[in-house]
């Protein structure tokens, strides 16, 4: 790492078509625990989330609602917005794509492609999908009957391959009997205009040896075999433009063509840093670009593809998380999304609740279902019983025999339980498995509640000649407290702040700090409890 860059971690971009719901959240979420993890190491993080608000699906529903397509991207960022500050997320900077500095970068990229002489003029014919933003080749689209016979095996589109065969069909056929397995309900539309072209398949080669020499740039792995597989099966050019959609950035010398949304929306990566100039070099190349599963194609073929064109250097990382589903329905960002009130999420047991609940249970390297049973069940007994309890018995104690303040200790069987869960929880977190991260603070809890059992510390303050005893068992679970409120903090940055207050202290401490921790001395007060028992 250069001397003084940042570590630069982005989300995707939010399409402004809709409001904010679990599957957005999700990814935020994931997102600000990792940075979170990294800022407790000490790093210097730059986070960047925003809105991609142009583009056809965009246009159609200002139009839908009688208002501006600015005035309706407004509307919607600003609810995204209010919703990110609810859910705690810690973003240095909310990029949106209408805004001019970001327009002023995908101008840049795209001269600098031209320069590289990978754009021309050329005339498209084909299905486009206005869920997905993109034309579609007969490769990624299914038939119609191909969608009716699952779902009358109740199996949904979900698990439905795509490969058809088109040649032959007309237009008219074409729209009638082909769709997006992504937007199984979503009719495509025949485009038919001369655009612009980027040369993609002078990529396909370099790009297959990018992911031989730096694996690291697609994870997790099974979403690295699906990106080799297509660069195996031969790359085609990309339309890059759009003749007939006035809501875009207008292209550089042609203003009758807009930038096709997604080469615009890629580009924000750049410009949230003051792309092109100079001083970007302190954030770029971005550490970690974290984006759903269901848009790697365009992370890890395009826009590498571009860069190159470009000249700018490639981000590290591209991590493609997967998808919750409540309750068996899909909660992606694109169908059913709506499904979950997520405002009534957020409210029903509080941000930090949510977010521990979702990045416990749902893997961060794969897909997970969550239900209201089972936010209650973890609830209860994580946060409730073993955290919330850990935090009243160590504090009650420390109140009752030692007037409320740390004593000093000699080390005992906690302290050794305390060092391996850090180092099980920093090799969980530097991998980016947060699930496991969580888990490694959890048992770190368990363990200290055994602990108490064990040692009985009511029994040692009945005898004087155990009050060494007592300080030891005392200053270890204050240690194991401190430890799980720097653990917990990426997950939990609000509860997790309001206990390390209870423990004397100003935030949770630094993972660097936690090794020989000595808190004697401290003032702790216990409060108010930490996490109720959900209302019976
Ligand atoms: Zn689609």
């Amino acid at each position: 790492m250069r001397g003084d860059k940042y570590t630069y971690l982005t989300t995707a971009i939010d399409y402004a078509n809709g409001p904010p719901h679990i599957g957005h959240a999700f990814e935020k979420i994931g997102a600000d625990a990792m940075v979170r993890y990294r800022r407790l190491k000490g790093e210097q993080v730059r986070f960047v989330i925003g809105m991609d608000e142009h583009g056809l699906k965009v246009l159609q529903s200002a139009e839908a609602a009688g208002v501006t397509p600015q005035a309706w991207a407004d509307g919607i960022a600003s609810k995204f917005e209010e919703m990110w500050r609810a859910l705690g997320i810690s973003n240095d900077d909310f990029i949106r794509t209408t805004q001019p500095r970001h327009h002023r970068a995908v101008e840049v990229m795209i001269e600098r492609m031209q320069a590289a002489d990978d754009l021309y003029r050329g005339k498209y014919e084909g299905l486009y999908c206005v869920g997905c933003e993109a034309f579609k080749t007969d490769a990624e689209l299914v038939s119609v009957a191909t969608l009716e016979a699952a779902a009358e095996a109740g199996t949904g589109a979900d698990g439905v391959a795509g490969g058809v065969h088109s040649e032959g069909l007309t237009a008219e056929e074409r729209v009638a009997r082909l769709r997006c397995p992504i937007h199984p309900s979503r009719q495509l539309v025949w485009s038919q205009e001369e655009n612009w072209f980027f040369r993609l398949s002078r990529y396909g080669e370099r790009l297959l040896k990018l992911l031989a020499e730096r694996p690291e740039f697609v994870q997790p792995e099974s979403r690295r075999n699906e990106i080799r597989r297509v660069l195996e099966g031969g790359l085609e050019d990309i339309s890059v433009s759009r003749s007939r959609l006035g809501w875009g950035v207008p292209w550089p010398g042609d203003p009758e063509h807009t930038v096709y949304v997604w080469i615009d929306a890629l580009t924000n990566y750049l410009s949230a840093v003051g792309f092109p100039d100079p001083g970007y070099g302190q954030f770029w190349p971005a550490d970690v670009h974290v984006i759903g599963k269901d848009i790697t194609r365009f992370h890890c073929i395009y826009w590498p593809a571009m860069l190159m064109s470009a000249e700018v250097e490639l981000p590290r990382t591209v991590w493609g998380h997967g998808f919750v589903t409540f309750g068996g329905a899909k909660v992606s960002k694109s169908e059913g999304g709506a499904r979950v009130d997520l405002t009534e999420l957020v409210e029903l047991r509080g941000a930090d609740a949510l977010r521990y609940f979702l990045l416990r249970e749902v893997p961060w390297n794969g897909d997970g279902e969550i239900s209201a049973q089972r936010y209650d069940e973890r609830y209860t007994s994580d946060l409730a019983n073993n955290l919330g309890n850990l935090v009243n018995r160590v504090i009650s104690m420390i109140e009752r025999y030692r007037e409320g303040v740390v004593p000093p200790g000699a080390q005992t069987a906690l302290d050794p339980e305390i060092a391996a869960a850090l180092v099980r929880y920093r090799g969980a977190m530097d991998a980016n498995l947060l699930q496991q991260g969580a888990a490694a603070a959890i048992e770190l809890g368990q363990a200290a509640n055994a602990f108490v059992g064990d040692r009985a510390p009511w029994n040692q303050a009945k005898d004087p000649a155990l009050a060494g005893e007592l300080d030891a068992t005392l200053a270890s679970l204050a240690r194991a407290l401190a430890a799980i409120a720097s653990m917990l903090f990426p997950f939990m940055p609000a509860k997790m702040t309001d206990l390390a207050s209870r423990l004397g202290l100003e935030a949770p401490l630094p993972l660097e700090s936690l090794a020989a921790l000595e808190l004697a001395g401290r003032r702790m007060h216990k409060g108010e409890v930490l996490f109720p028992r959900p209302q019976e």
